[in-house]
């Protein structure tokens, strides 16, 4: 009861136009596909009029390509307009900028593939919308924002007073360092949380750990969301048994806002076009985020390869909300054969392939250094399974790379996300 009046007056304060619009959130959910499509096409066409005027990058872009947003009569029409990348979100930072006044500016800072970082304001409708449409995600989950939670972020971090009191005001209690002796404290705060989120490969060394010392049975969480990572089949099996319950997973970047949120009776991702318009262009998604007014971001290349669902799919849940059926991660980098070139996506369906067609579950990481040659590190301890791992590799590669493989790896280095192909080529 305290920690929801304390975080209602830290709403009210940070965030005023978060509650009005979570309740429209919560009819818009019950909507046809139709209104929905209507809401977007003049919440799009009414942004793109307001970016055209206020920012010089994007009045330049809609000229030069001919893409008047006055005139607009559907949503095809920004087609023309070729997608925006980070880099050039970081190059052409100060002219993107939208050259209103908002009241009140949140600074947010996020860090590229190699290094480059992308910094730009928020206003606070931008922030206060994209949080609201986390908290109907968690609604459909029976879960309140002020509820007692556990997170995994930020590795090898401390806290300054500021994020202290912050953790305080959302009743949130956080793990910094991977020793066991600071996990096992988080797992028995775990007994009173109602729900647990973060980066998914953290969750699920909590969940072996768990296992391991027999706490299982002992928790009574709604929901454990994983962010930002894959969330391996794997992980789903350690965490089932460890909670009773899979990792659900929440899709979305600080720049694009929460583009999907996972159904609880579909078990794929609803997308939330009230705050977004996704495209997918040669199966990688393109994301339009509507709220982003003071630093627009219009066709924006995340770098993700999704699946969607065939249009006529009709979710058991009835929301009419476009799905997501798959992100198989990030597209771009390249494997370097003797002579050709493959998709680093390709290990996914090697090992996607193992599950599918023997049920063996294994987490594996590769790495590449030289053109021909890869390291395939395996988190499991079954070297008898390296002659079925061959017959996937041979398919897919058949000659032109060579590897190796080493069992009983650990994966992760907990000092960021766990990437399942390193390279130094590119
Ligand atoms: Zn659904």
């Amino acid at each position: 009861m305290l920690h929801k009046l304390i975080y209602n007056m830290g709403m009210r304060y940070r965030n005023p136009s978060l509650i009005p619009y979570l309740k429209f959130l919560e009819e818009s959910d019950k909507w046809s596909l139709e209104q929905l499509n209507w809401y977007q096409f003049n919440k799009a066409k009414e942004f793109f009029c307001f970016v055209g005027f206020y920012s010089k990058f994007y009045k330049e872009y809609f000229a030069s390509y001919g893409f008047e947003p006055l005139k607009m009569t559907s949503l095809d029409e920004m087609k023309v307009l070729p997608p925006v990348d980070k880099m050039t979100l970081i190059e052409r930072n100060a002219d993107i900028y939208t050259y209103f006044k908002f009241p009140k500016l949140i600074f947010c800072e996020t860090s590229g593939t190699s290094g480059q970082v992308l910094q730009y304001h928020k206003d606070e409708v931008w922030d206060s919308h994209n949080r609201a449409a986390m908290f109907r995600g968690y609604r459909w989950y029976g879960i309140e924002p002020y509820e007692r939670n556990g997170y995994f972020w930020g590795y090898n971090k401390t806290l300054n007073w500021k994020g202290r009191i912050l953790d305080e005001l959302q009743n949130r209690f956080r793990v910094f360092s991977y020793s066991e002796d600071e996990i096992t404290q988080f797992v028995n705060k775990l007994k009173s949380a109602k729900f647990l989120e973060g980066y998914s490969s953290m969750i699920y060394e909590v969940a072996k750990i768990v296992n391991r010392l027999g706490l299982s049975g002992q928790f009574d969480l709604k929901m454990i969301k994983g962010t930002s990572e894959k969330i391996y089949n794997s992980y789903q099996l350690e965490v089932q048994k460890a909670f009773g319950q899979r990792i659900i997973s929440e899709y979305g970047a600080s720049e694009s806002g929460l583009i999907a949120y996972e159904c609880p009776e579909g078990g794929h991702m609803h997308i939330n076009m009230e705050n977004c318009i996704v495209e997918v262009e040669n199966g990688e998604i393109i994301v339009t985020n509507l709220l982003s007014r003071s630093f627009p971001i219009i066709r924006y290349r995340l770098g993700d390869a999704v699946t969607l669902a065939p249009k006529d799919y009709k979710c058991p849940c009835g929301r009419q909300h476009p799905v997501i059926l798959d992100i198989l991660g990030r597209v771009g980098k390249n494997i370097y054969g003797k002579t050709g070139k493959y998709p680093s996506l390709t290990f996914y369906y090697v090992f996607k392939n193992l599950t599918l067609s023997k049920g063996i579950v294994l987490n594996y990481q590769a790495v590449q250094n030289e053109p021909g040659m890869v390291h395939v590190k395996i988190e499991q301890y079954l070297p008898d399974l390296a002659g079925i791992i061959d017959v996937e590799m041979r398919k897919y590669f058949a000659r032109d790379l060579d590897y190796t493989l080493s069992w009983g790896e650990k994966l992760h280095s907990m000092d960021g996300k766990l990437k399942d192909f390193i390279t130094t080529l590119e």
